[in-house]
């Protein structure tokens, strides 16, 4: 009965939070989770001077506010829903950290070459509004960027802002770390076959289909032949490029939610010599934080997923927060 007073109290230990950017299209955050997470800067332009100390005291006072916090579980509102906080939980409280940063979220240009029917974003198209290429090279002049940093770069559409290739340059000559790129994989980049060629980068394209017509519904551009064609090009000049390349398929109801289409994507996969895929359900219709669970037949299909994954010695992954949405019990 008295089981709650004698509850080990649990603070938040968050890597992101101590030590992650992601510049998102108008905002600088702590994380890229599902929900928002710690905000440093709100409304950022051209003209914002992004103070590093400032982010770093910002840090420093959410953890001594989780460290002072007299809840069971000290967690910051902001922080509340995140699908992560559950592994980072520590019975101790936090350790104030340095000032260094060893994970960057990149996704600040918001343009993009196509129109996915379940795209998430309400920016997306209105361009970008800030430079990051100078705000990573402070950290790199203040030497508080890691070497061995994470480095995941999205959009919009990376590769068609104007600052890609400098970007993409930048981060290669002063770190060691590998770049995890999600891109629709419409645009052919010489700055990421450079890449492909020295084991650089890794480059998720969400395919989420085998045909032109299917491709069509969900994307709503005609690009599915240049998808093809390019990864195919990279293939040509480095011919170990597609075991670097991940072709994502996003499930979506009523499209693509079939076994039929899941063995065309496969007939792609095969065809350009990719080793890696993933499957992820449609975030619009189902999340970490609604009241909807997947459909029952989702089950099905993931297994028919396991299934051709292992006769064509491909490795398979269902992205972590897909997992917590279809292991979700309403
Ligand atoms: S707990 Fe989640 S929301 Fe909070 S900083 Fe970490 S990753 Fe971001
Ligand atoms: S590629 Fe990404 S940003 Fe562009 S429309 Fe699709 S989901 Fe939205």
């Amino acid at each position: 009965m008295f089981n709650f007073l004698f509850k080990k109290r649990k603070y938040l230990d968050c890597p992101y939070l101590k030590h992650s950017l992601h510049f998102f299209y108008d905002e600088i955050r702590a994380c890229c989770s599902n929900v928002k997470g710690p905000i440093f800067y709100s409304n950022v332009n051209n003209d914002t001077q992004i103070n590093l100390d400032y982010i770093y005291n910002k840090r420093k006072e959410i953890i001594a506010g989780i460290n002072s916090s007299k809840s069971n579980e000290a967690i910051p509102d902001e922080c509340k829903n995140c699908y992560m906080v559950k592994d980072f939980l520590t019975d101790k409280k936090i350790k104030q950290p340095d000032n260094s940063v060893n994970c960057l979220f990149i996704q600040n240009n918001m343009s993009c070459n196509a129109k996915c029917i379940y795209c998430v974003f309400a920016y997306v198209d209105k361009g970008q509004k800030y430079d990051v290429v100078s705000i990573i090279k402070s950290l790199i002049d203040r030497n508080l960027l890691d070497k061995k940093s994470k480095l995941m770069l999205s959009g919009g559409e990376i590769t068609i802002s104007p600052k890609f290739e400098e970007l993409i340059t930048l981060l290669d000559q002063n770190l060691d770390s590998q770049i995890y790129l999600a891109t629709s994989g419409i645009k052919y980049s010489k700055a990421l076959e450079n890449m492909f060629s020295r084991n650089k980068c890794w480059e998720t394209i969400s395919l989420d289909c085998g045909c032109s017509d299917t491709y069509m519904k969900l994307k709503r551009v005609d690009c599915f032949n240049q998808i093809v064609n390019n990864i195919k090009e990279y293939t040509n000049k480095v011919p170990t490029a597609p075991l670097s390349i991940i072709l994502k398929y996003i499930i979506v109801d009523g499209i693509n939610d079939n076994k039929e289409e899941i063995k065309k994507f496969f007939d792609v996969v095969n065809d350009l010599k990719v080793k890696n895929i993933i499957a992820d359900v449609n975030f619009e219709d189902y999340s970490v934080t609604n009241n909807k669970i997947v459909p029952k037949y989702y089950f099905e299909l993931f297994d028919y997923f396991k299934q051709l994954s292992e006769e064509n010695n491909i490795r398979f992954e269902i992205s972590n927060q897909t997992q917590q949405i279809i292991n979700k019990k309403v």
